[in-house]
């Protein structure tokens, strides 16, 4: 199947206009200091907040 109307740049571009990705809010890690997303563990050293950390197979430090 094909479309019937050719879409115009500017109707395609008026689409598209609402698909831009958006770069993630980024904290650094109070612990190890790599970036990590908010309100969750870090992916380095598992840490969430000062009572909760989850089991990581390779901990350094
Ligand atoms: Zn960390």
């Amino acid at each position: 199947m094909l479309p019937i109307f050719k879409s115009s740049k500017a109707r395609k571009n008026k689409r598209r206009s609402h698909q831009a990705l958006r770069r993630p809010n980024l904290v650094s890690c109070p612990k190890c200091g790599v970036a990590k997303l908010p309100h969750a563990a870090c992916q380095n050293c598992g840490y969430v907040s000062s009572d909760v950390a989850l089991a990581m197979k390779s901990e350094e430090s």
